[in-house]
């Protein structure tokens, strides 16, 4: 037991724990993933129902691994935030995202993007002056950038993620809690944070044309997130009967695969040309 203990990697090895070795080889291969290119970042627009026009992207990062391929996000996020590579990972992805911002807008595209933070990122405290730095160094204005954040990601240090959330919000970037409504925190709580937008979980939203129940959670999270002055944002629209019924139900912004699927920034530009409002 000893022995094993002081060698977990062969142990997986010799019992030939395929899951295992497989997360062995991510995390190794992640430190490198960056310098040798493998990653990148896809873009999924969200809808404005108000006035049908796209307002944001989000950016969503990948991975193609030389040997195993195309690896989930949520597989190798969740790898990198236990091996502790996540900084440097949101700090590359947070680069490339500015240096993509910069390139649309020399173009005439003037774009706005949400990124994804995870918990190690929200108690980062020099996290708020590498992103001022950013957007000073790629000519951007804060309103152009907006950080999605999860309920878990925060309650793991909630004090100290209030301090580093304050900070970013003061920065003028705008605030939203992602996968809203799967976490047990109250809404009342969430409050207490600088929050600007309620994104409702993909879980509520996928069946909600047919499932009523789901329909009366996601009326009534909208409701209140409204009277607390929270924007709100529906994930997961897979088809046009339940934008209508999100529109309906008073939904700010939607996003979804029956708008666009995630794409690679080289196609943002020709598929904003092709856009006609909802
Ligand atoms: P998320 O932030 O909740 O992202 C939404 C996920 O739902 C994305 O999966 C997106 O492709 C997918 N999706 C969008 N529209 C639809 C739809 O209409 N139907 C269905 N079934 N799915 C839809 P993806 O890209 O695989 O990302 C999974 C998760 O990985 C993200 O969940 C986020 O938690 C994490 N992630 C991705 N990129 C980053 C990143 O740069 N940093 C961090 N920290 N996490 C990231
Ligand atoms: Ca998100
Ligand atoms: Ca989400
Ligand atoms: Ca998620």
């Amino acid at each position: 037991i000893a022995r094993r203990q002081r060698h977990p990697h062969q142990r997986y090895i010799e019992g030939q724990d395929e899951r295992h070795l497989r997360q062995l080889m991510l995390i190794r291969d992640l430190q490198e993933a960056v310098s040798n290119a493998e990653l990148w970042m896809a873009y999924q627009p969200k809808v404005d129902t108000r006035t049908g026009l796209v307002c944001q992207f989000e950016a969503l990062m990948r991975w193609r691994h030389p040997s195993l391929g195309f690896v989930p996000p949520d597989e190798f996020i969740e790898l990198a935030e236990r091996s502790g590579s996540i900084r440097m990972l949101s700090r590359w992805m947070l680069t490339h995202v500015c240096e993509q911002l910069h390139a649309w807008q020399q173009r005439g595209y003037r774009v706005s993007v949400a990124v994804n933070l995870s918990a190690s990122d929200v108690t980062d405290r020099q996290l708020v002056t590498y992103l001022s730095g950013l957007l000073e160094r790629y000519q951007l204005t804060p309103d152009q950038l907006s950080l999605e954040v999860t309920e878990s990601a925060v309650m793991q240090d909630i004090d100290l993620a209030k301090a580093t959330l304050l900070e970013l919000n003061q920065l003028g970037l705008r605030i939203s809690i992602d996968d809203y409504g799967t976490g047990h925190s109250s809404l009342a709580q969430m409050k207490r944070l600088p929050v600007d937008e309620l994104k409702i979980d993909k879980s509520f939203v996928l069946a909600i044309d047919s499932q009523h129940d789901d329909a009366t959670i996601v009326r009534s999270t909208i409701d209140m997130g409204h009277s607390l002055g929270l924007t709100l944002v529906a994930e997961g629209v897979e088809n046009y009967a339940s934008a209508a019924l999100l529109s309906k139900l008073g939904c700010d912004y939607l996003q979804g695969y029956w708008i666009a699927k995630p794409m690679p920034s080289e196609a943002v530009p020709a598929w904003l040309d092709s856009f006609s409002p909802l």
